[in-house]
C-alpha cells in the first residue's frame, strides 16, 4: 500500500494515546495523537521544552533514567507512572481530565537522531481506571470488612517482613493474641448484629490505645493481633495490661449494653523464630490466660529473649 504524506500525517493525528518524542536529554521534540480531551490533556506547548522545564525534578529524574535505560539497552521499557494537570507546567488544566492519571509508559528507541541527538517514542496510556481497580482489589484482599482492619493475609506478611528484619539487624518486635471471652453467648444474648457492634467498638478503642506504627489486624473471628515493631516484651506487656483494662472499663461505661472483656497472649521474636513458632506461642500464652480465668494477660513462656 502507498502511504502519502498527508495520509500518514492524519495516521499520526490519529493515534489514540499520545505519542512523544523526546531526546536524550529530555527535549520534547514531537507529540502525535491523544487527541480525545476525555483521556488526555492537550501537550503541543511542551515541543522544545525540556522535562526539568515542566515537570517536578524527582519525575524529570526519573523520566530521564527509563529514557538512558531505552536507549543505553536498546530495548522496550515499560513503566507506570502518576501525573495531574498541576504536575505540568503550562497545560490547560480545563480541558483534559481532573484529578491524578495514572500512565503507562512504553519507550522504545528511535533508530534516527533527533537534531543530532538519540532520542525515544514514548506512547503514554492512560490506565488510570484499571489502576484504580488494583488499587481496590488489592486493599479487598488484605482488609477486614467488618472493622476495615488488615486481615490474617496481610498481617502475617507483616510480621514476616518484621521478622527479616529481627534477623538482619536484631530489630525486637512483640507479638499480642487477644481474643473477647465468652463470645458466643455475647452473640446468643443480643443478637449477631449486636455482637457486630461489640467487635466494632473494641477494635475502635484499641485503635486509640495503639501507636501508628502498630500493625492492628482482624485474624479471624473475634481474634485479633497487634505487631509492635521495635518493642521488647516488658513494654509490649505494659501496652498488653492497658488494652485489657480499656476493655473491662469500657463495658461498665453502659450497663444495657454487653460488657466484653478480653484474654491476651503476649511475646516477642527470639533467636531462630519463624512465623509460625512465634504464632504459636503467642497463641499457648492466649490459651493459658483463657484456662485460667480469662480477663487477663499471659506471657510467653520459654525461650524468652537473650
Ligand atoms: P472464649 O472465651 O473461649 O473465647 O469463648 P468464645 O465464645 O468467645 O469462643 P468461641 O470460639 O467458642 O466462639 C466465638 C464466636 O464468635 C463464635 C462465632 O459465631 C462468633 N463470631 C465470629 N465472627 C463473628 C462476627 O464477625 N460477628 C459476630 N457477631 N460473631 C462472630
Ligand atoms: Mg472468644
Ligand atoms: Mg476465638
Amino acid at each position: 500500500m502507498d502511504i502519502s504524506y498527508d495520509s500518514l500525517r492524519a495516521f499520526l493525528a490519529a493515534l489514540p494515546d499520545p505519542v512523544f518524542i523526546i531526546a536524550k536529554s529530555g527535549r520534547y521534540a514531537g507529540l502525535f495523537g491523544g487527541a480525545d480531551s476525555r483521556y488526555y490533556h492537550d501537550g503541543s506547548h511542551l515541543i522544545g521544552l525540556s522535562l526539568h522545564d515542566v515537570l517536578p525534578a524527582d519525575k524529570a529524574e526519573d523520566f530521564l533514567r527509563q529514557i538512558a535505560v531505552c536507549l543505553e539497552e536498546q530495548r522496550l521499557v515499560i513503566f507506570e507512572y502518576g501525573l495531574s494537570g498541576p504536575d505540568v507546567a503550562g497545560l490547560d488544566e480545563t480541558r483534559g481530565p481532573t484529578g491524578e492519571i495514572r500512565f503507562q509508559g512504553h519507550l522504545s528507541p528511535f533508530r534516527a537522531l533527533v537534531e543530532g541527538e538519540q532520542a525515544v517514542i514514548w506512547v503514554a496510556r492512560n490506565i488510570t481506571e484499571r489502576h484504580l481497580l488494583e488499587e481496590q482489589l488489592r486493599h479487598n484482599s488484605e482488609t477486614d470488612p467488618l472493622t476495615g482492619l488488615y486481615n490474617r493475609r496481610r498481617f502475617l506478611t507483616e510480621v514476616t517482613e518484621r521478622l527479616n528484619e529481627f534477623q538482619r539487624y536484631g530489630q525486637p518486635a512483640s507479638l499480642i493474641m487477644l481474643d473477647i471471652d465468652h463470645f458466643k453467648q455475647i452473640n446468643d444474648s443480643f443478637g449477631h448484629q449486636e455482637g457486630d457492634r461489640v467487635i466494632c467498638r473494641v477494635c475502635e478503642l484499641w485503635r486509640q490505645q495503639l501507636r501508628e506504627v502498630d500493625v492492628f489486624a482482624r485474624f479471624g473471628g473475634e481474634e485479633f493481633t497487634v505487631l509492635l515493631p521495635h518493642t521488647p516484651l516488658a513494654s509490649a506487656a505494659a501496652s498488653t495490661e492497658r488494652l485489657r483494662t480499656a476493655v473491662e472499663q469500657q463495658g461498665k461505661d453502659d450497663p444495657n449494653r454487653p460488657a466484653p472483656t478480653i484474654s491476651l497472649g503476649v511475646g516477642c521474636f527470639v533467636e531462630g523464630d519463624t512465623v509460625d513458632s512465634l504464632i504459636a506461642r503467642v497463641d499457648a500464652a492466649l490459651y493459658r490466660a483463657k484456662s485460667a480465668g480469662r480477663n487477663r494477660v499471659e506471657l510467653q513462656e520459654e525461650p524468652l529473649p537473650a
